[in-house]
């Protein structure tokens, strides 16, 4: 089995590849590059494992003219910048001990060590410079199946490394059959989600974002909920409208942050060790999928509403006919009055109080009422 993609040529890669080579180690493309490229799907990064020593890669690249900068040297990882691009360069590893967090690793030179401590078949395929795809694991038939399985047996492969129940699920949810995935598998996960405790915030997050990203990660999202899993990851999540969610979406994936506000978990921010960025994101979509859709339009701007539209669409109250052009219309508004109109009529604090009354009534208008008769609205004596 060849693949056949178009990464092979880079010439930066091949540079790496042949540094390597031409010193007789093993360099070989592995993991997500090699899976994807077999399932025809997009290749983001490109990884490398080798039979060589870190200092070896190190050696042979830097003579061959490239940059290596040791970015993992403890487990064996050196970047290789080739032609402004890094590749990760691994030395072949086998696990020497195991927490259930971290592993302590030797390297090796032997490529089914190295396919024996990766966590699934089909991401222990690795492929030579030509495109030969090498399978130490049996991870072709699988990938064929679309079929996720853990290398060797899945309860002692989690209890090594307890983030692998939510790895099951990520790439179950992008590259597994539906209704298909492994009953031992899911069972091993259920029995073993308590080990999730002991696990960073942020590896989980890092991997909820990834889930959660898959075209359709509802029947994925749904396994975890009914095996306990979701409310440990995600406390207060509801998977049940999910499906609703990826059906409104019809073919145009929204992202992970639509989905998560869906799931209405309870702090995600923390849960997931979410950016400020990415939490003002969720308070944004949350408030937008409260409000009418001109408001959310006005308030958030148009692709925030259009979310919210999925959001409400999948909550079972769809927003009504001919909301799409509201909403184009209703992100160009602008209130008509600023602060500087109302003065020196208004001060102080009754400024903002005032300006908050005209903002309602604009919006409550469906922005048409104009400046003087915003004013007046602004300058009438508060109700209170
Ligand atoms: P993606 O396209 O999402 O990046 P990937 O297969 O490259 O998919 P990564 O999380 O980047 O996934 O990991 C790279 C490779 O390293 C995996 O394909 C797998 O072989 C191995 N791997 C990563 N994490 C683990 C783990 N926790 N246990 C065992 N093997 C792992
Ligand atoms: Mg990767």
């Amino acid at each position: 089995m060849r693949i056949e993609a178009e990464f092979l040529q880079d010439s930066g890669l091949r540079r790496v590849l042949s540094a390597l080579n031409d010193a007789g180690h093993q360099a070989l493309i592995v993991g997500g590059a090699v899976r994807n490229a077999l399932l025809g799907e997009r290749v983001v990064d490109v990884d490398i494992a080798t039979s060589a020593l870190p200092e070896e890669t190190r050696r042979l690249t830097e003579k061959a003219g490239l940059r290596a900068v040791p970015t993992g040297i403890d487990h064996g990882t050196i970047t290789v910048v080739a032609e402004g691009h890094g590749y990760e360069v691994t030395t072949f590893r086998r696990d020497v001990e195991t927490d259930g967090r971290r592993a302590v690793v030797a390297f090796s030179d032997r490529i089914d060590e190295d396919a024996q401590r990766r966590d699934f078949t089909m991401n222990a395929l690795y492929a030579d410079a030509s495109g030969e795809v090498i399978d130490p694991v049996g991870g072709l038939p699988d990938l064929a199946a679309r079929r996720l399985r853990f290398v060797g047996a899945p309860r002692a492969r989690i209890t090594e490394d307890y983030l692998r129940i939510l790895r099951f699920y990520r790439f179950h949810a992008w590259y597994g059959a539906a209704g298909k995935a492994d009953p031992e598998a899911l069972a091993a996960c259920a029995d073993l989600a308590a080990g999730l405790e002991g696990i960073s915030r942020e590896r989980i997050g890092a991997e909820m974002r990834k889930l959660l990203a898959a075209p359709d990660p509802s029947e994925a999202v749904g396994l975890m909920a009914a095996a306990g899993i979701l409310a440990r990851t995600l406390p207060g999540a509801d998977a049940a409208h999910l499906p609703a969610l990826i059906a409104a979406e019809n073919g145009t994936p929204s992202d992970w942050s639509c989905r998560l506000t869906l799931l209405a978990a309870d702090d995600p921010a923390r849960y997931l060790r979410l950016s400020r960025d990415e939490e003002r994101q969720q308070e944004k979509l949350t408030e937008a999928a409260r409000l009418p859709l001109p408001e959310a339009a006005y308030r958030h701007g148009a692709r925030i509403a259009r979310l919210a539209a999925l959001i409400q669409t999948a909550r079972g109250a769809p927003p009504a006919p001919g909301w799409d052009a509201q909403i184009d219309r209703a992100a160009a508004c602008r209130l008509p009055i600023a602060a500087r109109d109302l003065m020196p009529q208004i001060t102080g604090p009754a400024l903002g109080e005032a300006l908050r009354r005209a903002e309602s009534a604009y919006i409550a208008s469906g922005f048409s009422l104009n400046r003087d008769e915003l004013k007046r609205i602004a300058l009438e004596p508060s109700a209170i």
